[in-house]
């Protein structure tokens, strides 16, 4: 079966699950070269066997609302492929969730983690249940339940579950707890928690850290100073907020935010007074990215239900809300604006064809794979931390985090260099990612 017949077998299989093919197909167009060079993988089937993920959980999850009401929500673990290491990967709550995304999401997360050099398999999991609008004590109804089913499936040599969309530090302690009284241990089994029970100093701040790190590394292969650069950034949560506090302090200008009801637009770029009020809203309060714009009409725009992509000028874009935020139009858009480069805060933000526009520009583009890898490598710090029983400092987490993008973005070099000297990140990415798990499945046998 060549590529495009594969492409075409999983359609057929899965015809509800356009994330999951799509994300699939990325993967398997830029790594069919590396895949047919070997005739042992195609002996044993191995790309089927990669592409199909190992097991998945689904079960119904029944909480009690504040009004006595019962309430009934959809959750799932989706475990890929642990040939390198446990089953890794976060938590998504959103009313979005369904399993083509949580498949397309666990999958991706496989190849991630391989980049990393350290030692996870990929999984995600997740609820349509959205903590919006919902009080303390119903998200803490709700997660018990989540784990009440989930508990018997993960474990900290088994599947380590983490935050995503949704699901923070509140929910992952409200999980943890659960989970302690059910096992009656205390391990490292989720990752993200509180720093008085196991969490990892730089763990919130990794995934924006990260992405800004590895965003130097891209630049720097241009001989490109990201000082006074403009960047937009979409979303305002966790990755959102930590690149736009990491970018504040390299001397960069953020441009632009948003959240799932609009963006707001910032010609000047945020001052860190600006940001602190953005930070404290969102974190604290849990507010709305449109509260802030009331507050300040004359230093920013609202755009109402839109993305900031078309409304914004800017040098570099850190898309970091959601899937399929970025479409061939609003990747037009910004490139006739003048964008420079791309890197990938959330998960498969761009479409297919925002990518090709990418790359035929052959600006800097990085896939989420690559870019957003510092947040799972700091949980698989915080499970080192665990299993030594020891705390490592901020300074030496955020030196590892460093040295981890840096190490990922050379595996991306390495093996997507193209001949006139371009930087494919994408195939790097995969091809790099594929190789170790493609090896640890061949030397573990058909299992
Ligand atoms: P948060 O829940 O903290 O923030 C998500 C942000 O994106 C919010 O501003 C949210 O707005 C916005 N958003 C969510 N869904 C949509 C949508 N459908 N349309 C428009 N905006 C939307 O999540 P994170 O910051 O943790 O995650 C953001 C992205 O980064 C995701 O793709 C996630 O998979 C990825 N990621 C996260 C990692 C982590 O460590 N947290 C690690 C690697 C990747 P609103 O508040 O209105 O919902």
């Amino acid at each position: 079966m060549n590529v495009k017949e594969f492409i075409e077998d999983l359609r057929t299989r899965f015809p509800n699950e356009p994330e999951y093919i799509q994300a699939v197909e990325e993967v398997v167009a830029s790594i069919a070269d590396v895949y047919d060079r070997y005739p042992a993988f195609k002996s044993v089937n191995l790309l089927e066997r990669l592409c199909i993920p190992d097991r998945i959980i689904s079960f119904r999850v029944s909480w009690v609302d504040d009004k006595g009401r019962v309430r009934n929500n959809m959750g799932y673990r989706v475990q890929h492929n642990n040939a390198i290491g446990p089953y890794k990967g976060g938590i998504r709550f959103h009313s979005s969730v369904n399993l083509s995304i949580l498949k397309f999401l666990a999958f991706e997360q496989t190849f991630k983690n391989s980049l990393t050099t350290l030692a996870m398999g990929g999984a995600k999991g997740g609820s349509d249940f959205s903590p919006r609008g919902k009080s303390d004590m119903e998200i803490m109804r709700f997660c018990q339940a989540f784990v009440n089913e989930l508990w018997r499936q993960i474990g900290p040599d088994t599947d380590v579950p983490a935050g995503d969309i949704g699901v923070g530090a509140r929910e992952v302690g409200y999980m943890f707890g659960w989970y302690k009284k059910m096992t009656r241990e205390f391990t490292g089994t989720f990752t993200g928690k509180g720093l008085d029970f196991g969490g990892s100093l730089i763990r919130p701040e990794a995934t924006g850290y990260g992405n800004v790190y590895f965003l130097l590394n891209m630049l720097a292969t241009r001989g490109i100073d990201l000082k006074g650069k403009r960047v937009a950034i979409s979303g305002s949560g966790n990755v959102a907020l930590y690149t736009a506090e990491k970018l504040l302090k390299l001397g960069a200008k953020v441009v632009s935010l948003s959240d799932s009801d609009g963006s707001i637009v910032i010609p000047e770029g945020l001052t860190q007074e600006m940001f602190d009020e953005i930070f404290e809203l969102k974190t604290l309060f849990r507010g709305r990215i449109s509260e802030f714009a009331e507050k300040h009409p004359d230093a920013c725009t609202y755009y109402r239900r839109e993305r900031p992509w078309k409304h914004v000028k800017a040098d570099i874009a850190m898309p970091s809300a959601t899937q399929n935020e970025l479409d061939g139009d609003d990747a037009r858009a910004l490139l006739e604006n003048g964008c420079i480069a791309v890197s990938e805060g959330a998960n498969m933000p761009s479409t297919p064809d925002a990518i090709r526009e990418f790359q035929n520009a052959r600006i800097l583009y990085a896939p989420g794979k690559a870019a957003n890898a510092g947040g799972v490598s700091v949980s698989g710090l915080e499970m080192a931390q665990n299993s030594q029983k020891m705390n490592w400092t901020a300074e030496e987490v955020d030196a590892r985090l460093c040295g981890i993008m840096a190490d990922i973005h050379e595996q991306c070099a390495k093996y997507g260099k193209e001949e006139d000297g371009y930087i494919n990140y994408v195939r790097g990415a995969n091809t790099a990612g594929f190789l170790k798990v493609a090896r640890a499945m061949m030397a573990q046998g058909v299992v």
